[in-house]
């Protein structure tokens, strides 16, 4: 059997399985210190761990499952990474600066089943699902980068919308979230993590259920089931009601603002028509509510799709402030690389398909 990644255990699960394997309790803040704080490489530069011990890590498990493939730096300061998962298969991780701090776009899966219309990842459908540890690696792949550097900078804010459905690999993101909240380790506030959803309203009741407070995101891209069907095929299993009442769960629990995103497709879903609708739709909700307007990244093989024009997307703000409706428009990083999520994985994988 191979072996797993350590980054893949919370800190309660590493503290029994040492004690497990005769070890004293004090031994799993030593160890998650060299982990998180120092961010070794080797487990033989837990200089303060007896040799017994680390053998006994580096028989039962690794510290590195991600080679890195490409790093990929813009202009703007935001670097693409596309890593070598030990299998072979290649995910991406985004670092994107801002002026509140250093933001990472992890990824969760690879591939993604969901197959929304316009999205790159959607085109090569989910292999299978990453393990928290393979999630956890790519936050402490970028920091080692960051270390590497000698800036001293820190990631400070996580954003689950890479490839992949987080709801639908719930058990290893939350096993993610518990080991990046750890304020033993890297000690990432929830307020400071962002999970994505294309919307499974059964797994947004588990989400709103669980301790963490992290932010929720719905991918919500249009207001009435036709037109979201239409561009997401998840919406004919959990209709926007469906999802409604997921969201009045979630908001009942966590009396936490919920963020909607919605992509602006040209004369598809960016009408005032639409706009007029959405701020029905969230109305009720519009205290804890903020809809990100998403200009779209053209993705080469969804030729049907187009960016909105910027009149169009002005008028759509307009009209959602209008109605009392929090939102904002989110302007890309990285445009001079291959900015849209998924799409230098595709470009990758459809180049090593051609050689
Ligand atoms: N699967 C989750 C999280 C990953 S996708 C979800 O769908 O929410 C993260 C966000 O990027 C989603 O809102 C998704 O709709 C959006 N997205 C996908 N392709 C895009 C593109 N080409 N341009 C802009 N946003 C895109
Ligand atoms: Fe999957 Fe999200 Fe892309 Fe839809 S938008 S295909 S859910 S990654």
């Amino acid at each position: 059997m191979s072996k797993t990644s350590i980054y893949g255990l919370t800190y309660d699960e590493l503290k029994i399985w040492l004690m497990e394997h005769g070890e004293k309790r004090f031994r799993a803040d030593q160890v998650w210190d060299w982990l998180y704080k120092k961010r070794i490489s080797n487990f033989d530069d837990m200089k303060n761990v007896n040799k017994d011990t680390r053998d006994l890590l580096s028989e039962n498990f690794v510290l590195h499952t991600l080679d890195e493939e490409i790093r990929q730096e813009s202009k703007d300061g935001t670097i693409k990474f596309l890593f070598k998962l030990a299998d072979g298969n290649l995910i991406e991780t985004v670092l994107m600066r801002f002026h509140y701090g250093l933001s990472v776009c992890v990824t969760t899966q690879v591939g993604c089943n969901i197959g929304c219309s316009f999205c790159a990842s959607g085109l090569l459908r989910k292999s299978r699902d990453l393990t928290s540890g393979e999630i956890v690696e790519q936050i402490m792949n970028v920091q080692k980068h960051l270390d590497s550097v000698g800036k001293d900078e820190r990631v400070s804010h996580i954003v689950v919308m890479g490839i992949g459905e987080p709801l639908d690999n719930f058990d290893n993101l939350m096993n993610f979230l518990y080991v990046m909240n750890d304020d033993r380790g890297l000690n990432i506030g929830a307020r400071h993590i962002t999970v994505s959803t294309s919307g499974l309203a059964h797994k947004i009741y588990d989400f709103a259920d669980t301790d963490l407070q992290v932010n929720l995101a719905i991918s919500l891209h249009a207001p009435n089931n036709e037109l979201r069907t239409s561009i997401m095929k998840i919406n004919k299993a959990f209709p926007i009601e469906k999802l409604m009442k997921a969201v009045d769960y979630y908001l009942e629990k966590k009396n936490r603002r919920i963020t909607y995103e919605y992509i602006m497709l040209r004369d598809v879903n960016d009408h005032k028509e639409e706009a007029i609708q959405l701020s029905k739709l969230l109305h009720n909700h519009r205290h804890l509510a903020y809809v990100n307007l998403i200009p779209y990244n053209t993705v080469d093989e969804h030729i049907d799709y187009q960016r909105s024009e910027s009149s169009s997307i002005q008028e759509f703000f307009e009209t959602l402030k209008g109605q009392g409706i929090n939102c904002g428009v989110r302007w890309e990083n990285g445009a001079d690389i291959d900015a849209a999520c998924g799409q230098l994985r595709s470009k990758q994988i459809k180049k090593s398909k051609a050689v």
